[in-house]
């Protein structure tokens, strides 16, 4: 969804519509689309400068990084941005630090799609967990720990070395 910024209405455009994304496109490499995305758009001109503020919302389903089940993750997030012409970047001799965060659309048009997806993307967390207290999978069978107790005796430190060392016993005698 492409907007001519010399096409903006005074008052500036207000968008409520629902975009489809192939999970592809998304950062979070084993996540997937389980609803649309809702996006509510508001784009104002101010000069040059361009205004864009809205809300996107979803429900996304992530693969845990401890145990390694799938679970909802809801998306429900506000957005306020200045996007500013890319020829103003190319004037400026120095790129000073102020300058990293900033946004910019090219050739007059702003491509809404492409903002949505920026900003669904960008609240993702770095390590997606179903819960801050998931405990993951037993070291010993593999199973996830919050599904029941597999009776496994899992010592937190180095289980793994100790049931070597009973092995190596047992052959010694
Ligand atoms: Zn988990
Ligand atoms: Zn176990």
């Amino acid at each position: 969804m492409i907007i001519d910024i010399d096409k903006l209405p005074k008052d500036g455009l207000e968008l409520r519509r629902n975009f489809e994304f192939p999970s592809l496109e998304l950062v979070e490499e084993e996540a997937v689309f389980l609803q649309p995305v809702q996006a509510e758009v508001s784009i104002k001109r101010v000069d040059e400068e361009i205004w864009v503020k809205g809300r996107v919302k979803t429900v996304l389903s992530f693969i845990c990084a401890r145990c390694l089940s799938p679970f909802e993750y809801p998306v429900d997030s506000a957005f306020d941005l200045v996007l500013l012409p890319e020829e103003m970047r190319e004037l400026k001799d120095e790129f000073d630090e102020e300058d990293a965060d900033r946004l910019f659309y090219r050739s007059r048009r702003i491509d809404v799609r492409e903002v949505i997806l920026e900003q669904l993307n960008l609240t993702f967390p770095a390590r997606p967990l179903c819960s801050e207290s998931c405990e993951g999978l037993c070291a010993v069978c593999g199973k996830i720990r919050r599904e029941g107790d597999c009776g496994c005796q899992v010592k937190e430190t180095d289980s793994r070395l100790e049931t070597l060392k009973i092995l190596k016993k047992d052959k010694r005698t």
